[in-house]
């Protein structure tokens, strides 16, 4: 039996293991995907590569910018860009002051970082849980196939609503966690990734372009500017308003939910862009919380220990999730005494 199952192989759930397994602890990280990070996400297509999920990291708190700073020195992460620039209805304008601060990526792509953390983990891939269970003082969680999984004490990453299907059940009606995880709306996504051909100019300044009053569009970048020494072909990564995905996230046609953001982009930057070589879309349900609930992580005893966290709970963003991964290893073994 494990002392800690983590579910969830995102940057909330690496973090969170690579503390527990430090202290000693029997850990297991399940994940239903068939790799780790969750939306820290990086796909490989036609010989490159482009983040579909978080687009860069922005650093505030001391903890995360000590954690930035170590993957920095490895090469895992560098700084992109400081600046982003501006598009409305009237046309180009640079961003104001507030937006002028160091972003970091990936130039192996965002995932390099949850490859880094789930190193020397033991990371159990494409292990969707699809129910949990309480006897003999032990939780049980049953994967989609394959053997359940006893441990003591489990701490949930997943995205609110998800961790809600799983372990509403399991929680009493009263519960103070079930109410605030109850509380909980995330805005979903939808990003395309699209190639152009090697021949096509970027300019240099083309990195990160925030879209203003938009129905269509919140986001353009040039993701290829992110590693400058290995460009095979220039690549663009588009994100979507929450307002065009939650109308279009459920259309089955392709066609009709790309075209319309190729085409926007096209009439933002030059038309050439709503005309890719090739381009691929990912939905995000669960993209980004609205609101989140501002505290590290949520924490029961009851029915056994368990402890909820997640970008949702600390923050809306990856330093959230760092945060609250954390804040759970800390919280789990005061629940269990270890
Ligand atoms: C399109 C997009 C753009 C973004 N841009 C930025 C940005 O530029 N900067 C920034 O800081 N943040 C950004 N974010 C937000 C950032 O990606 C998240 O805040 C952060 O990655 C959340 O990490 P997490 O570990 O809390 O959750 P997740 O990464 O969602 O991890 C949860 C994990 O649980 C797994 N899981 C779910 N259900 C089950 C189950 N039943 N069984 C097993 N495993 C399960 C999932 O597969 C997932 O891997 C963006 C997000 C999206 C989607």
């Amino acid at each position: 039996m494990h002392d800690v199952v983590v579910l969830g192989a995102g940057l909330a759930g690496l973090s969170c293991g690579k503390e527990l397994k430090k202290a000693g602890l029997n850990v297991k990280v399940v994940e239903k995907s068939a790799g780790v990070g969750g939306r820290l996400a990086t796909r490989r297509l036609q010989d490159t590569w482009a983040d579909h999920g978080a687009q860069y990291i922005s650093v505030h708190g001391e903890v995360f910018s000590r954690f930035i700073n170590d993957l920095q020195q490895q090469g895992i992460v560098k700084e992109w860009t400081r600046s982003v620039t501006q598009l409305t209805p009237e046309g180009i304008e640079s961003s104001d002051s507030a937006w002028f601060y160091p972003r970091y990526t990936c130039p192996q792509g965002m995932t390099a970082i949850a490859k880094h953390l789930a190193t020397g983990q033991d990371v159990l891939l494409k292990t969707r849980i699809v129910s949990v269970r309480v006897q003999d003082s032990k939780w049980y969680l049953t994967p989609e196939s394959g053997e359940e999984i006893a441990t003591a004490a489990i701490i949930s990453t997943l995205p609110a609503p998800q961790f809600l299907a799983l372990f509403q059940n399991v929680l009493s009606t009263s519960s103070q966690m079930l109410k605030a995880v109850q509380s909980v709306k995330f805005h979903p996504n939808i990003t395309i990734m699209a190639g152009y051909p090697k021949t096509q100019i970027i300019p240099d300044h083309w990195k990160a372009f925030r879209c203003v009053d938009d129905f269509i569009l919140s986001w353009i970048s040039c993701d290829s500017s992110k590693h400058p020494e290995q460009i095979t072909q220039p690549v663009f990564v588009f994100q979507s308003t929450a307002q065009f995905a939650t109308q279009s996230l459920d259309e089955p046609d392709l066609e009709k939910v790309g075209k319309p953001m190729l085409k926007k982009a096209g009439e933002f930057l030059g038309a050439w862009l709503s005309h890719p070589e090739w381009w691929q879309l990912q939905r995000w349900r669960y993209a980004l919380v609205q609101e989140p609930l501002g505290v590290d992580c949520l924490t029961t005893k009851i029915p056994l220990p368990l402890v909820c966290a997640g970008d949702w709970c600390a923050g809306k963003n990856l330093e959230g999730a760092y945060t609250s991964g954390l804040a759970a290893s800390i919280a789990v073994r005061e629940l269990i005494n270890c």
